[in-house]
């Protein structure tokens, strides 16, 4: 196997960019090279998502979704959900910004769900189709989809988390103040004010 590198990658990407309309065998032989560091690399049997992040990386820019496509082997629309965002400061950013927006898959939300009670853990509602997963220490902050920083909230206490956001990446509750935000809800409850007691949006 002919060794191939990222500035190789870099220039074919050029050339196919500057051609209208765009040239074939450029498209081929990107691919190809693509491949081929990738697998040199060991990442041809990763996600999709951690292959298009290095493509991204390879060629230090805004990639073509239909052409990161042709190259990994996904649908474009997925490829566009992981674009490199110049204007804010590279992939990395534009990288934890859909981390952050992780879905847990379907088995592990039945999963906390039902260890929950079925139940949101703040207000107590029980609309199956109205829970979802909350990530008590966001993704962009280093949570994970382990079920200790997984619980069941209600899509209107969700939001509330978010201080009113879900895609804001912040909570509303300090460190290790999960369990006493999902508390302040009964307080809310049975008429007594909030006031003070409500925890500032923290920054990240
Ligand atoms: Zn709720």
């Amino acid at each position: 196997m002919v060794s191939v590198s990222a500035d190789e990658i870099r220039e074919l990407y050029t050339e196919y960019r500057s051609t209208h309309p765009r040239p074939e065998p450029v498209k081929t032989e990107f691919c190809e090279v693509v491949e081929s560091l990738l697998e040199s690399e060991g990442l041809k049997s990763e996600t999709y998502e951690v292959q298009i992040c290095r493509l991204h990386e390879y060629c230090e820019q805004k990639i073509e979704s239909e052409l990161v496509a042709e190259a990994i082997g996904c649908s474009p629309s997925y490829a566009r959900r992981f674009s490199y965002d110049d204007e804010r400061g590279g992939f990395e950013k534009e990288w934890s910004k859909s981390n952050q927006n992780e879905k847990v898959s379907p088995g592990a939300r039945t999963k906390i769900i039902n260890r929950d009670g079925g139940s949101c853990l703040r207000c107590g509602l029980e609309v199956e189709t109205a829970l979802e997963v909350h990530h008590v220490l966001p993704v962009s902050q280093g949570g994970t989809n382990d079920d200790s920083n997984l619980a069941t909230l209600c899509s209107h206490c969700h939001e509330a988390a978010h201080g009113g956001s879900k895609t804001s990446g912040k909570i509303v509750y300090g460190e290790d103040g999960f369990s006493d935000w999902i508390q302040e809800r009964s307080l809310e409850e049975r008429g007594q004010s909030l006031g003070s007691r409500q925890t500032k949006i923290s920054d990240y």
